[in-house]
């Protein structure tokens, strides 16, 4: 079969396949195995004692040879109780065999060589039945980006050693500064943050750590190997591919009690090489390749997958429907969502509202970008910013120009934005304060409902990074800076008092650093983890957080997202550099990112909730006539 002919609706109409069975389905009595290889000329099944050959005690139990069914599938059944046996496929094309791992596999054994036959339901922790998703309004979400090594690596996190930088870090809910009893870390420190969503970096099983002998190795794990398995690095035991499942289970569990949603990054944009399993199975199939048979990379990872033919579209639905109702997972972030075509996303946002109310209510977002051109199938269209309104409700995108226009661009560490010293920026502010892209930009979202805000994220600088780089650029990322710290609580005020979805990288509420290492996806623990000690160092910044967090909760002039309240914002003609001043609501906010104070004529008396870097969330002060905003700093006034 030429590959050319993937893309074409009669291979689809000749081999797509809807059956709701791929990949082993266990009984107790016995597993039926299928796989949807038309291209092959045989499928043959190996089981195996242990998940690697290195393993002691490992010998292959059987061999099976499959039959070939329509629409390409292969499928054999084996009698017998075969949970927690190991299988591949040996997949024959061309005269080639290939050995593979299941693109359907729900369990693997380390390093994912072979997947794992799996009774779900023996995998499900006590009190696993009464776990619920936890979800909320769109417009009371507030998202904190974690990686899992990240978040307890730190032994000043208090987690006991053998759980730090593993699922099970999350399900200490007591955990203190090195065990001091006064300072909450990880998930304890989370329940008093005033954030709503756990944003996990990529814990789908990835290829790029040993999972045996990890180290001091980190990976942030945007090379998946299979999608619908655990990564087995932050596991207890990756050897035996039910630990994971188990363990990740109650992570979510733990937090959901409590009170957190759980969002996944799911990459399905590429895989770690192709040298893959959907590669093995059916070569040529699940990537995009341009005429001449050359394979698509706008990922800038050696491949794109090809979410716009019917088999991968219908992987990614069945993948992201599988998270959600067996791990509870609550949202997903797509990875390089540009490298996906819309009608796959339109179609996933569909399949999790048919879930019933809370599928509704999960959170669906993606970086509408990707790294270069790729090949997509004639017609379709790729879920960039300009598709915005071609995406369905429920469907939001970072807006990269909000992050821009505050902090300056990320890849150019030594230009400032508008709080940290750029002059100029006030319409460029006031543009994306109203939940839209630059004025400049082709098109804009219809609604404020579509966009991420946000001025940090793994990818980049830390926002405290940049604001060193920008102002200072002495590298002393390490030395305290009250200019900097207005800088930086400036910035907060505008992402939280925007229009749009409030995102930020896991310490930024505390000036993380990564001393200037603006990718440092593979740099170690170290540098990556989180300092507890240093959280507390910043605590008034954490505050000026929170206390942001709180208002924008209160006030639903400034939460809701609709292109109406949006347009409710009404900026006052103040002719003074670098102050950008709007009433919304009963509120008034102004922005100061100049060095010198301002004063603000009032008209009318109001009750000061921020000022001059500080949060009053009990407006015990009022002011009339005038206010002074001191240089960089944002003050917010409620009408009396
Ligand atoms: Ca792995």
């Amino acid at each position: 079969m030429e590959k050319s002919a993937f893309g074409t609706i009669e291979f689809e109409q000749e081999y797509g396949y809807d059956g709701r069975d791929l990949g082993a389905v266990y009984t107790k009595d016995s597993t039926t195995f299928k796989v949807w290889a038309p291209t092959a000329e045989k499928v043959v099944l190996r089981l195996y004692e242990k998940g690697s050959a290195e393993e002691q005690g490992d010998c292959m139990l059987s061999e099976v040879n499959m039959s070939a069914e329509d629409r390409g599938i292969y499928a054999c059944t084996v009698q017998g109780d075969l949970d927690g046996k190991y299988y591949t496929y040996v997949v024959t094309v061309d005269g080639i065999a290939r050995e593979t791992s299941d693109v359907y596999g729900k369990a693997s054994g380390v390093n994912s060589q072979r997947s794992m036959v799996i009774d779900l339901a023996r995998t499900n922790p006590e009190g696993w039945d009464k776990d619920e998703h936890v979800t909320f309004p769109l417009e009371d979400t507030q998202i904190w980006e974690v990686h899992i090594n990240d978040f307890s690596n730190d032994e000043a996190s208090g987690i006991a050693p053998e759980h730090r930088g593993k699922y099970l870090a999350f399900t200490d809910k007591t955990s203190t500064l090195y065990g001091d009893g006064v300072h909450p870390t990880c998930v304890n420190y989370l329940k008093k943050l005033g954030i709503t969503h756990v944003h996990l970096l990529p814990t789908f099983d990835y290829g790029s750590i040993d999972e045996g002998a990890p180290g001091e190795n980190i990976n942030w794990g945007y090379d998946p190997v299979n999608y619908n398995v655990p990564e087995g690095s932050y596991s207890t035991d990756p050897y035996d591919g039910a630990v994971r499942i188990r363990e990740f289970k109650e992570m979510v569990m733990a937090l959901h009690q409590a009170g957190i949603s759980v969002v996944m990054d799911v990459v399905y944009n590429h895989t770690y090489s192709l040298d893959s399993v959907f590669e093995k199975t059916v070569p040529g199939y699940y990537y995009r390749q341009d005429e001449e048979g050359v394979y698509s990379n706008g990922s800038a990872c050696g491949n794109d997958t090809a979410s716009d033919r019917q088999m991968y579209r219908r992987y990614m639905i069945d993948s992201i429907l599988y998270w959600a109702t067996e791990y509870h997972i609550d949202g997903f972030r797509f990875d390089l969502m540009g490298l996906h075509d819309v009608e796959t996303m339109n179609q996933i946002r569909g399949a999790l509202n048919e879930l019933g109310e809370y599928g509704k209510c999960m959170i669906l977002y993606g970086e509408p970008w990707s790294a270069g051109p790729s090949a997509f199938r004639p017609g379709a269209v790729p879920a960039v910013k300009d598709a915005v309104n071609q995406l369905d409700d429920g469907i939001l995108m970072f807006n990269d120009d909000i992050r821009d226009v505050v902090k300056g661009p990320f890849n150019q560490l030594e230009v400032p934005g508008y709080v940290n010293g750029r002059p100029n920026m006030e319409e460029e502010l006031k543009q994306v304060i109203r939940g839209a892209f630059a004025a400049d930009y082709g098109c804009q979202p219809d609604t404020p409902a579509k966009l991420i805000n946000y001025v940090s994220a793994h990818d980049n600088s830390t926002l405290w990074d940049k604001l060193v780089d920008s102002v200072k650029r002495d590298k002393s990322y390490n030395v305290r800076d009250e200019k900097l710290l207005a800088m930086n609580k400036l910035a907060a005020a505008i992402v939280q008092l925007s229009k749009g979805v409030p995102f930020m990288q896991a310490g930024e509420e505390a000036a993380r650093t990564k001393q200037g290492e603006d990718n440092s996806y593979n740099l170690g623990k170290t540098l990556n983890q989180l300092d507890w000690k240093r959280m507390y160092e910043y605590q008034d910044l954490m505050t000026y957080y929170t206390g942001l967090m709180e208002i924008r909760k209160n006030y639903p002039e400034i939460k809701e997202l609709t292109r109406e309240s949006a347009d409710r914002i009404r900026f006052l003609p103040i002719a003074k550099e670098n102050i950008v001043a709007y009433e919304n609501g009963r509120l008034l906010v102004i922005y100061n990112a100049g060095e010198e104070e301002a004063d603000i004529e009032l008209s009318g008396a109001y009750r000061i909730l921020i000022q001059n870097g500080r949060i009053d969330l009990g407006k015990s002060r009022t002011v009339s006539g005038q206010v002074t905003v001191q240089g960089i700093s944002a003050a917010v006034l409620e009408k009396e």
